[in-house]
């Protein structure tokens, strides 16, 4: 059976990652958090003083894209790490000060190009479950499956919490949830590649679903493909 491209694409929060890193890891697929990507750019843009509070200075960002290498690489525990210009950030990019800032830097169209260019690339052998907003309508328009993920704003914001406890992050449901808000709001109305769900998306709402009944939909919804 030819390997296929799988994009997940949904809000913030919804599990969508997850949802993609299990099916990826049932099926022997490589797995790509494009989020991961936006966030390790978000993280150069604030170490260099380039984004702050939401404001980003667009033009010197632009200009220094050339300067930030986004990479993935598999630790020994078997997990995905997030490189920015070869430095393990995977545990800073989860960070709330990131999450504040990275809408704000996802609406640049340069740096949609920059990293849009990286993912086609990563996908360019199939075998690939990516997740992101823009997957299944800009990175891969022609992906054999596609799934859009959504939950209730406070479903995933209390999932968001409850992660970021888990990672021993500090943070309180307000602010959570104002930043789940606000992502979703930038997410949907910025010009380039907004998010939405792709024509041929299948929609899942996981709100009331639990993590093993997700997985399942998933991979059964995997195998109808293939079997298709
Ligand atoms: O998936 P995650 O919540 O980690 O993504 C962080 C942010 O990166 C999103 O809120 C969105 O602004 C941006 N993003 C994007 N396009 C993608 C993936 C993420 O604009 N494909």
């Amino acid at each position: 059976m030819d390997k296929i491209i799988i994009a997940i694409d949904g809000y913030s929060s919804s599990g969508k990652s997850s949802m993609a890193k299990a099916l990826a890891s049932k099926i022997g697929y490589r797995y790509i958090d494009s989020g991961a990507m936006y966030r390790a750019v978000t993280l150069w843009a604030m170490r260099n003083g380039l984004v702050a509070n939401g404001d980003v200075d667009r033009e010197a960002l632009i200009a220094d894209l050339p300067k930030i290498n986004v990479d993935f690489r598999v630790m020994p525990d078997g997990k995905q790490h997030t490189l920015l210009n070869g430095e393990d950030v995977e545990e800073l990019i989860r960070r709330m000060d990131v999450s504040s800032n990275v809408s704000q830097v996802s609406v640049i169209p340069e740096v949609r190009h920059k990293l849009v260019d990286l993912q086609q690339e990563l996908g360019n052998g199939k075998g690939i479950v990516m997740d992101g907003r823009d997957i299944g309508t800009t990175v891969f328009p022609h992906a054999e499956m596609k799934v859009f993920v959504t939950a209730s704003v406070e479903t995933r914001a209390q999932r968001r919490l409850q992660e970021l406890a888990a990672k021993g992050i500090p943070a309180n449901y307000e602010e959570v949830f104002a930043n789940v808000a606000q992502r979703d709001h930038i997410d949907e109305t910025r010009e380039e590649s907004p998010l939405r769900k792709a024509a041929d998306a299948v929609t899942l709402d996981n709100s009331t679903m639990s993590v093993e009944a997700q997985n399942q939909w998933l991979l059964d919804l995997y195998h109808s493909k293939i079997n298709a």
